[in-house]
């Protein structure tokens, strides 16, 4: 019978955010394929964990996930771990988990930290729709297309920033973008230094220009979806306000109902212009 490959997250900063299941996992499978086996036995030590290690990264990925594809079939139990946080999301993982299941492997993941969804629970931004984008490209002509061509998605995005190119990131955002845009920057993550900052663009530039501290540490940025104003202006600002009152007092539907009522205006357009002033 086939083994079992488990795709287990790391701590993104404060070992202790590690569950009693992934230092479990970690403790009983036959092997553990480690993006850098050296900073991963700072984590095993720390849980008392001695575990066969192999080196499984983004240069030897394409090659070695072949054979540790046969050890799977051949009935070992492997874990896969990266640096930090959840194996795939900007990191190694993808050849092996996509060919284990080419392959009928079980594929199961060991939950736990991951700065993407880290972030975006204490930004304070919408979440009900997010693009995640991972790290930008290095030049910054190249970022600065990425940028307009995310400009109107009105879902919040978030990418990945090293310290090298946070300020040089957020100076070519401000360049495409409204600097009254919303955005957050949320650094350091579970770490001594956690700092989460939730402005407008043109705030948040000036304290990490103004601050070197803010130019330290892991990054991971959150820009607020454009605004949509369309459908609220498709209606006459008599239907607007009526619209907001009744809003403030009933749910969607019966809001949109009694505005059509007493606008007269079509129940479709009405039930958009509500959904945007709801911000939904
Ligand atoms: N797989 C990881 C995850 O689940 O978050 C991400 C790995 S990626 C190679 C590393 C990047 O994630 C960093 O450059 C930074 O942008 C972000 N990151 C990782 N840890 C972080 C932390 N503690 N605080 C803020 N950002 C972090």
């Amino acid at each position: 019978m086939s083994g079992k490959l488990y795709v287990v997250a790391t701590p993104i900063g404060n070992l202790a955010d590690f569950s009693y299941r992934a230092v479990e996992i970690l403790k009983t499978v036959d092997l553990i394929a480690a993006e850098d086996t050296r900073h991963v036995k700072m984590l095993l030590q720390h849980y008392s964990i001695n575990n066969n290690l192999i080196s499984l990264h983004q240069h030897n990925e394409e090659h070695a996930s072949p054979g540790l594809v046969e050890k799977l079939k051949s009935g070992l139990n492997i874990a896969l771990v990266s640096d930090a946080g959840t194996p795939l999301l900007s990191d190694p993982g993808m050849p092996l988990v996509r060919l284990a299941k080419q392959q009928g492997i079980d594929v199961s993941p060991i939950p736990g930290a991951c700065a993407v969804i880290a972030a975006l629970s204490v930004s304070g931004l919408p979440v009900t729709r997010f693009t995640f984008e991972g790290f930008l490209p290095r030049t910054s002509s190249a970022r600065k297309t990425f940028f307009s061509n995310k400009k109107s998605d009105t879902a919040t995005w978030v990418f990945y920033e090293s310290s090298h190119r946070i300020l040089a990131s957020l100076e070519d955002l401000l360049e495409v973008i409204s600097g009254g845009r919303r955005i957050v920057v949320a650094r350091e993550l579970t770490k001594l230094f956690e700092t989460v900052v939730n402005d407008t663009l043109d705030n948040v530039l000036e304290q990490v220009r103004s601050d070197n501290n803010m130019q330290k540490g892991e990054f991971v940025v959150l820009v607020e979806g454009a605004v949509v104003e369309k459908n609220i202006s498709e209606i006459t600002e008599e239907q607007s306000r009526v619209l907001k009152v009744l809003l403030k007092e009933c749910s969607i539907k019966t809001a949109v109902a009694m505005a059509v009522e007493i606008t007269g205006a079509r129940k479709k357009v009405l039930y958009q212009a509500a959904l945007d002033i709801n911000g939904k």
